[in-house]
């Protein structure tokens, strides 16, 4: 790598820039800026000044676990805004909304995929939510199958609801766990035990990590004195 700073050599480049919101034309419609430093928009993705929208990176959103203005900068959200922006504009009505959203992300380094929805235990914390977390390793389809991938999931659990997930595994079934648990986010975690999973050896475990998420968590609920989750 050749840097003004000097040259490098290397196995691998991971560029970690950060990314901000390009809100100068919003700005320069007669938006605000919310604390997040995105533009701070209602649910119908109104800026303030009448007909004006502001949709995608450059927009807040509602957190679905806080409820506090986020910032989250993802393709999924900003193509979602865009349509209810370009709705409501187009028909110059309020007609749809954009709802709270809970940051389902996912992310590959080398062969393992990472992702992750809602909050962290860390941030569940610093919220005052007192979460407890449980980790779940399971596989990908019956551990007696060939070629069976481990998956580790770590759900957060606070108030009675499901705060938060994050999951990592050598297999793209990550990008769909993701996806599951943040139709769960800010439910009553025991739903996560009672929700209906599919089951056959090839396509799963018989006990889906989530479901056994929920059960240790109803037997701690339950049995609050009871032995501590394995
Ligand atoms: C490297 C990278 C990888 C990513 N991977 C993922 C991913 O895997 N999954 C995911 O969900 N998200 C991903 N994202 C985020 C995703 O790309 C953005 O959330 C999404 O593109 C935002 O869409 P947008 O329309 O709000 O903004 P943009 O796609 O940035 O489009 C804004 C456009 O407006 C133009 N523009 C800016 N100012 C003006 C102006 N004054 N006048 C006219 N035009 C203007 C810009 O040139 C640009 O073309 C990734 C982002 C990066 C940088």
């Amino acid at each position: 790598v050749v840097t003004d700073a000097g040259r490098y050599e290397v196995d691998a480049v991971v560029f970690a820039t950060g990314v901000k919101p390009n809100v100068d034309l919003a700005l320069r419609a007669g938006a605000k800026l919310g604390p997040t430093g995105a533009v701070a928009v209602n649910k119908y993705m109104e800026a303030g000044p009448p007909g004006v929208y502001v949709a995608g990176d450059a927009a807040e959103a509602v957190h679905k676990v806080t409820g506090e203005p986020a910032w989250i900068p993802l393709a999924t959200y900003a193509n979602k805004m865009g349509y209810v922006a370009g709705t409501n504009a187009a028909l110059d009505k309020r007609a749809v909304e954009f709802p709270p959203i809970a940051g389902a992300s996912v992310t590959k380094f080398g062969d393992l995929y990472v992702g992750a929805v809602g909050l962290t235990e860390t941030e569940a914390a610093r919220k005052g939510l007192s979460p407890t977390s449980y980790v779940i390793r399971s596989t990908d389809k019956a551990r007696y199958m060939k070629e069976t991938r481990e998956i580790a999931v770590k759900a957060v659990i606070g108030g009675g609801r499901l705060l938060g997930m994050q999951i990592a595994g050598h297999s793209a079934i990550v990008g769909a766990y993701v996806d599951l648990a943040a139709q769960f986010v800010g439910e009553p975690a025991e739903r996560l035990f009672y929700a209906e999973y599919s089951y056959m050896p090839f396509t799963a475990p018989p006990w889906h990590p989530f479901a056994v998420v929920g059960r240790l968590w109803l037997r701690n609920y339950h049995r609050p004195n009871g032995p501590p989750a394995p």
